[in-house]
């Protein structure tokens, strides 16, 4: 699922939530004012990327902004490059336990 970010109209807070499907989820409210007037922001980084794109194009040295630590498809990242680049090929458990953290990352708190 995607993770989209609506900026508040009102007070310029930023409100990332994860949408099924491609329509807006209804009863979106900013959660510092509670104004109803989000409007999608369309993040640069977030589409048109595959995951293999996403592991080249990581820079270990580089600044990272706001979008890259938001984004839960970057979780990880870094491990699978250095695997990668190591030769060896992740395992299934490591795979899933990525896709886990990816899908839903309040779970870290958990386990
Ligand atoms: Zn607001």
């Amino acid at each position: 699922m995607p993770i989209y970010e609506y900026e508040c109209s009102s007070c310029g807070t930023i409100v990332s939530t994860l949408v099924r499907g491609y329509d807006d989820p209804d009863g979106l409210v900013c959660e510092s004012c509670g104004s109803k007037e989000l409007r999608r922001i369309i993040s640069k980084v977030s589409f048109h990327l595959s995951q293999g794109d996403r592991i080249n194009s990581y820079r270990t040295g580089s600044e990272k902004d706001d979008n890259f630590y938001r984004d839960s498809r970057n979780i990880g990242l870094r491990a699978e490059q250095m695997l990668k680049h190591a030769g060896v090929e992740p395992n299934d458990a490591f795979k899933s336990k990525l896709e886990n953290l990816r899908s839903d990352p309040s779970r870290v708190l958990k386990e």
